[in-house]
Formats: C-alpha cells, structure tokens, sequence
C-alpha cells in the first residue's frame, strides 16, 4: 500500500514543487489550497505525512494542525511545518502546536532528503540495535531468525538481571521484552528499569511488550506503565517486525527533531561573528551566575568592556577589517578566561564577561590582564585598546544593577583616557 501526504499550500508553483518531491519517492498526495478545503474533503487519519505552511490564505499553519487534531486523530503522522523565514523563530510556536519538525520551503534539497530518510525506515528495515527479553527458548529462537531477515543487531537475554546489565553497557534503539521472565520479575520492572534511567536518552528508547495476557486491562496497564506498545502472544511475523519497526523510525524522527531543536538553540545563543555568547544569553544565563554565587556564597564580578575608537577602525580601513578586529579581541576574551567563567559579545564592539570566584582585587588584576593581553594582541595587525569597567556583586545587587555598575565605570575609564581599568566605586559589601 502506497504511504500518503497531506499536504496544505497555498501557492501553486510550490504545491507542484512538493507533490513533485513525495511523487518520486513514491508517496501520494492529497493537495490542498487552504485549510477549509482540507477539513472538508479529509475523511479520516491516515497520512504518513503532513506537510503544512506556516501561513495559509484563510489561516495559520499552526490553526489547521489545532483544528485537524479536533477532528481526526494524529496517529503516525510525520507532521512539518513549512516556513519561508527563520526556521529558528518559529520552531517553538509550531512545536506547541503539534508540528515535530519545521523546515525552510527553500532548503528543497533537505526537505527530501528527509523526507527519503524516513521512508527509508518506513520500508521495513530494522536496521538498529535491539534488546531482546524472553526466557522461553524456542519462542526467542524463532523471533531473532526473522528479525535477523530484517538485519536487526539483536541482544537477546533471559532474565531481567541479564537485561538490566545488557541496558546498562549498550545503546539500544528498541527494547523488546516478554511480560512474564524468569524469576519473579515481569515486563513492568523491565519497563521501570528504562524509563527510570537517569539518562534522559536510555530512559525514552521505545519498548513493545510481548504478552500472552488475553486481560484487556491488563494490556492497557503495559501502556499507562510507559510501554509504547504491545503485541499478544502468539504473534504473527509481520505484525511483531511492522510494530518494531514503527518504533525504531519514531525514535530516529525523534532524535532527528531533537538534533534539530539542539542546533537552533547553540544558534540562538551564540554571536554569530565572534563564535562567543550573544546578548540574548547574557541576560538569560547572567542571572543565574549570580544566584548560584549567592547560594553557595563565592564571589561574582561583571566587566564590560569596549573597544576604544572602533569606528575609526571601520572608517579608515573597512567593514571588514573591523569585523576581522572583532573576532580576533572574542578570540583574546575567550583565551583569557576559564571554562566556568562567561564571555558575551553584547553590542557592536562592546564585551560581558562575568568571572566567577573573584574578589575584588583578583577581578581588578584579571582586567589589566585582559586589556594588556587586547593591547598586545594587535588584532588583525592593528593597533586596538579598550576600556574595561568591571563591578563586584554586592548583597543588594541584582544582575541589572550590576551591570549598570560595570557600565558606568566603563564611561569613566572612557572619560578618563581610555585604554584602561575602572572598577565602581561601591562600598563593597561581599556575598561571602
Ligand atoms: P569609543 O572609544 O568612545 O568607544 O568609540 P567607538 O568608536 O569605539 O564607539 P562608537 O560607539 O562611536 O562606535 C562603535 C562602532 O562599532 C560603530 C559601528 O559602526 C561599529 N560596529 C558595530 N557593530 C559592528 C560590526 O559587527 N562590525 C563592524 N565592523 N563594526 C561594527
Ligand atoms: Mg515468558
Ligand atoms: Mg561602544
Ligand atoms: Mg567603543
């Protein structure tokens, strides 16, 4: 049976491109100019994938997917959101609203090949490592021929003191276990040893229980216990590798969104130019410095720190000279710091770093450091020299005012001369 797509466009040119694009691998399409022609003419639930825009003429991608779910039930759908911006900006609206994963409508090339990689795994093949729990012989026996037809790499144990050691040393991509072990243990204490795990990537790896139990209640309890499935005992072959393989590309998809979701959020915070935190970070991770050296009573001091006459730089040899200057100075910050300690672009030509486990004399001696190694650095083989303002948390300090602290002083270190240190001048009054 051919697998299907929804698909909701609202543009011609691109609805042809993307029937085009699931045509070749083999999927059928059913096509829609807007969300009410796809209420209307869906029958029922039974798309491999649905492929929606963010913006449609009469609603929004993420309204549809709301107004489908009222009527019909996901299921397996594979469902993206389409976008022509920023795939960052939007991903976590359309995460709320059901869509696993969102692409840009130009990146064609990624779209497909996706698209292929996961019909690849819808066709059958379990390639992946399985963890296999079943203590009568001739049943497992059976079982591991077929999958081994399907080129699973299969563990198969007795009990669950084999299966508890065989979890703990591989990473399986499917955990298969029988409901009644040896012993006293059942498929519940299998299920309780993986979604226990303090490895948040172990404890989600999808589990099918095998049970001869005809108790309707009794199946269901697998479900609400965490299994992801179940199939009675005996099985048939097709049914037992079609269920295994349905989990085995779910968690490929998973582990797809979630790579996806990673890297947007390194891109969300990182500057782009420079490789070191952006603004945004500062002011979400800052505060946090501060109420951990608040809580286990160490010291925290701020420095901002601003390249002095920096446009000059940019006027008299170029944008990109500038841009090279700034790379090279994050790259001074960076090598000047300790891993615990944080470094930020957070304007044009302006730097954050917040040091940790420095008292107020130790912070003063790091910022000379620090300007001296910018002065010597001669970046991009120009002359360059900043001012730096640093401030030391106090009791009443919140991260606001310790950075206007530092701020303040950088102005000084500014009127004063430039190329050089100033610290604020409040009373100290350590958190220590
Ligand atoms: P001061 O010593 O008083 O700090 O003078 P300044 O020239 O460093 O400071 P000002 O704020 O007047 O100028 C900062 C300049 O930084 C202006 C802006 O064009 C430039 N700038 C901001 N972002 C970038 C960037 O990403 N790349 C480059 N090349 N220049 C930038
Ligand atoms: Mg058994
Ligand atoms: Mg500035
Ligand atoms: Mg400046």
């Amino acid at each position: 049976m051919k697998l299907k797509a929804l698909i909701i466009e609202s543009t011609r040119h691109y609805r042809s491109v993307l029937d085009k694009i699931l045509s070749d691998i083999g999927v059928e399409c059913d096509i829609f100019e807007n969300a009410e022609e796809a209420l209307k003419s869906t029958t029922k639930a039974e798309y491999a994938f649905i492929l929606v825009s963010r913006y449609l003429d009469d609603t929004t991608g993420e309204l549809f997917l709301h107004r489908y779910r009222e009527k019909y039930v996901l299921g397996e759908a594979l469902t993206i959101m389409l976008t022509s911006g920023e795939v960052s900006s939007v991903m976590m609206d359309a995460n709320n609203a059901g869509f696993k994963l969102v692409f840009n409508k130009k990146e064609l090339d990624s779209i497909q090949t996706f698209l292929t990689s996961v019909l690849n795994n819808r066709t059958l093949n379990l390639k992946g490592k399985i963890l296999f729990i079943e203590d009568q012989k001739s049943v497992a026996a059976a079982t591991i021929a077929i999958f081994k037809n399907y080129q699973a790499d299969i563990d198969h144990v007795v009990s669950f003191v084999d299966a508890k050691e065989k979890f703990s040393n591989n990473f399986y991509d499917l955990v298969i276990t029988d409901y009644h072990l040896e012993n006293e243990e059942t498929g519940d204490d299998i299920i309780q040893l993986v979604r226990g795990y303090a490895d948040v990537d172990k404890a989600l790896i999808p589990i099918l229980v095998v049970s001869g139990e005809a108790d309707q209640k009794k199946r269901t309890s697998f479900l609400r216990n965490g299994a992801n499935d179940f199939i009675i005992k005996p099985y048939d072959d097709d049914e037992l590798i079609v269920r295994s393989s349905n989990l085995i590309q779910n968690k490929r998809i998973f582990e797809q969104a979630k790579k996806q979701q990673k890297e947007l959020t390194r891109l969300a915070m990182t500057d782009q130019l420079t490789g070191l935190y952006n603004r945004h970070s500062l002011f979400d991770i800052g505060p946090k410095y501060l109420s951990d050296a608040i809580r286990h009573k160490f010291s925290v001091s701020l420095l901002v720190i601003d390249l002095d006459h920096f446009k000059k730089i940019n006027d008299t040899h170029g944008h990109g000279a500038g841009d090279n200057v700034l790379k090279a100075v994050g790259q001074v910050l960076n090598d000047n710091c300790r891993p615990e300690d944080f470094v930020a672009r957070y304007g044009g030509e302006e730097f954050v770093m917040i040091l940790t486990h420095c008292d107020i004399d130790f912070t003063l001696r790091k910022a000379e450091n620090i300007r001296l190694a910018i002065e010597e650095s001669k970046p991009n083989n120009l002359m360059m020299t900043a001012s730096i303002g640093a401030a030391a948390l106090n009791k009443k300090d919140d991260f606001e005012s310790l950075f206007e602290k530092a701020d303040r002083a950088v102005y000084e270190a500014k009127d004063s001369g430039r190329n050089r240190v100033v610290i604020h001048p409040d009373k100290f009054d350590s958190v220590v």
